[in-house]
């Protein structure tokens, strides 16, 4: 699954660098928002949400969501942790390729293990990784249950179902922490929007941001 491509598949540079899409783009460095929390912790509403307004300051962005991408590229994979490690490098390396397009790319996995969520950083470089935490607590999860898995997964219905039997490694040292129980969507939405302007991927003046902020 690691193994190496064959010695005589070569990597071609480019002339077009990953910095001048970027810019044609309005950033001044892509990277890719990566979200994790448990199950209706507000990955998806969150970052929906972001990328409602990034486009309407003019951002092109891509969001990659967990259902979607098994239905199509990682529709051969299941739910064994090899599985879920092969799910979360695939989509590692597809967000890598839009990073490299110069785009702003969200994703809302659960990503419960630190461990390949540390592979898909070490994928990227320096400050291209943005890693958010959505942090709410299982017992709001449960309440919540905008999908209804939480009843299913206490009855026995859905087996490994992540906070109930199966394990979810909150991260140490995220870029982004969002306590959901404290903050509404909107300030979700402006806390990374603040991150991003304060730390310069965005090319729009400070100035004229602020006022969308
Ligand atoms: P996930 O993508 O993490 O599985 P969802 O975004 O699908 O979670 O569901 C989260 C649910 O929690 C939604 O119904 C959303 O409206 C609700 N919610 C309540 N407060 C917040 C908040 N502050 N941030 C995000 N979602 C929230």
């Amino acid at each position: 699954m690691m193994k190496q491509p064959p010695a005589d598949v070569v990597w071609h540079p480019h002339q077009v660098s990953k910095a001048t899409r970027a810019h044609a783009k309005g950033l001044n460095t892509s990277a890719v928002l990566w979200f994790t929390g448990l199950s209706g912790s507000g990955k998806s509403t969150i970052a929906n949400a972001l990328e409602q307004r990034l486009a309407e300051l003019g951002y092109h962005t891509y969001l990659l969501d967990g259902d979607n991408v098994r239905h199509g590229l990682n529709r051969d994979l299941g739910f064994s942790d090899a599985d879920r490690m092969e799910n979360i490098r695939r989509i590692g390396e597809v967000s890598k390729l839009f990073v490299d397009a110069g785009l702003l790319v969200l994703t809302a996995f659960i990503s419960p293990f630190q461990a390949d969520r540390q592979l898909v950083r070490q994928l990227h470089k320096d400050r291209e990784f943005i890693e958010i935490f959505v942090d709410t607590p299982l017992a709001v999860c449960e309440q919540r249950d905008p999908k209804g898995l939480y009843l299913k997964a206490r009855t026995g219905a859905i087996k490994h179902f992540t906070g109930i039997d199966s394990t979810y490694e909150a991260p140490i040292a995220a870029e982004i922490h969002l306590k959901t129980v404290e903050m509404d969507i909107d300030s979700c939405v402006s806390a990374i929007l603040q991150y991003l302007n304060d730390g310069g991927y965005l090319r729009q003046s400070v100035s004229g941001f602020s006022d969308a902020l």
